[in-house]
């Protein structure tokens, strides 16, 4: 996608939220932000819990669907844990992201892997421990037919492109004509390899599509979803036999950045697959999900200091602590992900007075490091602090290692009954308590990742 400076999306205009004013200066308060710790990331767990709740509300009609958690989105273990608590099951797409999943807790038979590049020792320990797989072309699953032990707990799937089409961000799109992901279904000849390959393997019982993420609507999840159900239908049908049993209909709800609602709603998602596939909650096909923005964005948020603000051609700049480091993708793609921002004052305290337009900057060293151009705000000043809102999904858990920065510490949150005002604690005068999901990484911890143990690698040797 093109962009141009002046193109810069500048909204986030709405107020910022009240939601987490006083988890902002208890953070401060309690010394987690502030000069010795310039950035960190928060988790609201009863917000994850509610939003965990909203998704199983939305299909409690349907029984028997196994709703995974995508790894990568929060990629936590105690963020999974708490994940697998509230009952859901998990979606790896890597080796690591496996082993944070059993590390969490989750039980292999909860566990889905897709990956577009599988190596046969991945297969080979998914199929081993009975991780439900989904091969993601038909070499793949010919290299599973070679390392499938006919005893197999594994539930073995085929992920199909329903070649829907893109939404409005490229690569968030895993549907076009072009994707690199899936068997590429309106492609000459798909539909009847992919019949031949169910009924050669009478063990392959699953279909999945997962049409996109951010920036796909619903009607475009659904129609992808639509056309996999279809599918299921017409290779049942053909095989006389229904061996595709359940449905994989990935993940993707997009998350709205602009302001507090939660919109698109699971029931609104649930809504348009009914209307777009209205055999697909008959009970036919037991179904998978696959939520990972949906479920945290909303319920996490990056906290930084300022540590300088400068005046440069006109423009204020605020440097903070937020750069690219850990807001990867609004950095690289400020149009397509802007983010909602709150300037607090030192104390931890929302600052009020008249609106600046103001750059709101990272510590990286490239010039593009913004997070925020020409954004209305209080004036920031030295030792303020900044929230970017919204940022639970794919930004603090999921860091660039970018000039050596450290991943910055994340904590969960919840609200605690104050001793004084025994009002339940969750307005400005109750308490918060934090606990650590992780540390920020050690200096020590850098340069053992940057080869310290082999420190004398490239220095020639005298013989
Ligand atoms: C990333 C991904 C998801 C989750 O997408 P969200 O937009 O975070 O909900 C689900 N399934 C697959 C295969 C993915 O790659």
């Amino acid at each position: 996608m093109t962009q141009t400076t002046s193109a810069h999306h500048e909204g986030g205009t709405a107020p910022p939220p009240a939601r987490f004013d006083a988890v902002v200066r208890a953070a401060v308060g309690q010394g987690l932000l502030g000069e010795g710790s310039p950035v960190a990331g928060f988790i609201d767990t009863e917000g994850v819990r509610a939003s965990v709740g909203a998704l199983h509300a939305a299909f409690a009609a349907t029984p028997g669907v196994l709703h995974t958690f995508a790894a990568k989105a929060c990629s936590l273990v105690p963020v999974l844990r708490l994940l697998a608590d509230c009952g859901m099951g998990c979606e790896v797409a890597s080796p690591g992201e496996l082993r944070l999943a059993l590390e969490a807790g989750f039980a292999a038979s909860r566990i889905v892997m897709d990956s577009p590049a599988k190596t046969r020792e991945e297969i080979r320990l998914a199929l081993a421990l009975g991780v439900a797989v989904n091969a993601d072309s038909l070499d793949e699953l010919r290299r599973i037919d070679a390392l499938r032990n006919p005893g197999t707990a594994s539930v073995l799937g085929l992920r199909v492109n329903p070649q829907v089409g893109g939404g409005s961000i490229g690569p968030m799109s895993t549907a076009t004509d072009t994707s690199k992901f899936g068997v590429a279904l309106r492609d000459p000849g798909a539909r009847e390899a992919i019949v031949r390959a169910f009924r050669e393997r009478p063990w392959l019982t699953r279909l999945h599509a997962h049409v996109g993420s951010q920036g796909c609507p619903l009607e475009l999840i659904a129609d992808g979803v639509a056309r996999t159900y279809e599918l299921a239908e017409e290779i049942n049908a053909t095989l006389g036999v229904r061996q595709v049993t359940s449905l994989d209909i990935g993940g993707g709800l997009p998350v709205n950045f602009a302001d507090e609602t939660v919109r698109p709603s699971y029931a609104d998602y649930v809504a348009a697959l009914t209307a777009a596939a209205p055999g697909l909650f008959s009970g036919r096909y037991s179904l998978v999900t696959e939520f990972g923005r949906s479920l945290l964005a909303k319920n996490g948020f990056i906290g930084a200091r300022v540590e300088y603000t400068k005046d440069a051609g006109g423009r204020r700049i605020a440097l903070t602590h937020a750069g690219a480091q850990t807001a990867t993708r609004t950095v690289l793609m400020p149009d397509a992900w802007p983010l909602r921002i709150g300037a607090f004052g030192p104390d931890g305290t929302p600052r009020s007075g008249p609106a600046l337009a103001q750059d709101i900057a990272g510590p990286c060293c490239f010039a593009g490091d913004v997070v925020a151009y020409g954004r209305e705000l209080p004036e920031l000043a030295e030792d303020d602090v900044i929230v970017l809102y919204d940022t639970g999904a794919y930004y603090f858990s999921t860091p660039w290692a970018y000039n050596s920065l450290p991943r910055p510490a994340v904590y969960g949150f919840r609200a605690v009954a104050g001793p004084t005002d025994g009002s339940g604690g969750s307005g400005d005068d109750g308490q918060v308590a934090f606990t650590t999901v992780r540390d920020a990484q050690s200096l020590d911890d850098i340069a053992a990742e940057s080869g310290l143990a082999h420190a004398d690698a490239l220095i020639e040797r005298g013989d």
